[in-house]
């Protein structure tokens, strides 16, 4: 702080807005004690340093407050105040959230290691007898500032990856096209899901569908009305499935995905039904297409039955063989086809 700048001491009881955050360089110290005497003797020791913003608190029981409130890069600790003594003051500064890491510099009027000992047992950083040399005062509160900020930078700094990285995980399981998931969502999901079939011996169904006549479609209409189309599908296709346990991706091209957890023929053959409907009801036009005039998909159905095999790429085939015949047999449908089959 200078001493042309009134405006920072904060000795007269008010005190500036907390700095910003990213005012990492500024040390920010606050001084709680009683006599106003030590506050003016510290303040001027301070007052050359212009990086330093000195604030004061006369009362001890608002000294926690303050510093949630100023947010200081290190705290100067008076021991024996009227109201409350200090190192009461240092526990709670350490059991509140907001201040539980901001170093704490005790000023003592006696160096008795008794006191000592009892200030860095309760959690003080630093412990300095009052009043102390000004070179060695402003030496600590930039070490401990210093110190201070930078684990501060670093937490923020891990907060920041985790949310990156929380990001990049989500992002890697999305189709970027559609924004339902994809390839590998898929194959991890699927592979999961089969084993806990197998173990809990509870029927599992994959539907695998596919869009009638899409080249046709890409090339009369454009491959940008194209990939539009895929999302409609996969949009619609996605509403239909609404479980939590179930799952809906994009399995690669014009193809999709279903997987249905604990859900046995029935209820699969049930889903398949108001994909197919649902898909109708979105009326795309396709004069291209020679199932309909507007976009169908086919659909191959499998449930897992109770057998020991627990690969995926046995339901894949089979549900793969099972869409075939729907295209065989005209598309626009589904064909269902049992594991043990
Ligand atoms: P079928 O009824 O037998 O399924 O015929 P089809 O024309 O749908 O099948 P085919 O596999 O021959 O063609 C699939 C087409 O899907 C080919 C390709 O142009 C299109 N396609 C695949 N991925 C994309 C994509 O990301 N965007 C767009 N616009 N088209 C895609
Ligand atoms: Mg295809
Ligand atoms: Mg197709």
């Amino acid at each position: 702080m200078n001493a042309t700048e009134p405006a920072e001491e904060t000795v007269q009881g008010g005190y500036p807005a907390s700095p910003s955050a990213d005012a990492l360089d500024r040390l920010v110290v606050l001084l709680v004690d009683d006599q106003r005497m030590v506050a003016e003797g510290i303040r001027r020791m301070l007052a050359s340093e212009d990086d330093v913003t000195f604030h004061y608190c006369d009362d001890p029981r608002d000294a926690v407050a303050m510093a949630q409130e100023i947010r200081p890069t290190v705290i100067l600790q008076d021991l024996i105040m009227p109201e409350m003594d200090g190192y009461t003051l240092v526990n709670d500064y350490r059991a509140d959230e907001q201040t539980r890491d901001i170093p704490v510099i005790v000023l003592s009027t006696k160096e008795d290691p008794k006191d000592k000992s009892k200030a860095f047992e309760r959690g003080a950083n630093d412990y300095l007898v009052k009043l102390p040399d000004r070179i060695e005062l402003i030496a600590r509160i930039r070490a401990h500032s210093r110190s201070f900020l930078a684990h501060q930078a670093l937490r923020e700094m891990q907060v920041c990856l985790e949310q990156s990285n929380a990001e990049l995980k989500k992002l890697s399981c999305m189709d970027g096209l559609t924004g339902i998931f994809n390839r590998r969502r898929f194959d991890e999901f699927l592979r999961k899901e089969c084993q806990r079939s197998a173990r809990d011996d509870s029927p599992l169904s994959l539907i695998l569908i596919d869009i009638d006549f899409f080249k046709p479609y890409n090339d009369h209409y454009g491959h940008l009305a194209g990939d539009d189309c895929l999302r409609k599908v996969a949009r619609a296709l996605d509403e239909v499935v609404h479980r939590a346990a179930d799952l809906t991706a994009r399995y690669g091209g014009e193809e999709f995905a279903v997987v249905l957890p604990n859900t046995d023929s029935d209820g699969a053959q049930r889903i398949a039904q108001s994909l197919c409907d649902k898909i109708r009801s979105l009326a795309l036009p396709h004069e291209h297409s020679q199932a309909a005039d507007i976009v169908t998909i086919s659909m191959g159905v499998v449930t897992r039955v109770a057998c020991d095999r627990t690969d995926p790429a046995d339901l894949i085939n089979l549900a793969d063989a099972a869409l075939y015949r729907a295209k065989e047999s005209g598309r626009n449908r589904y064909v269902v086809v049992d594991e043990g089959a």
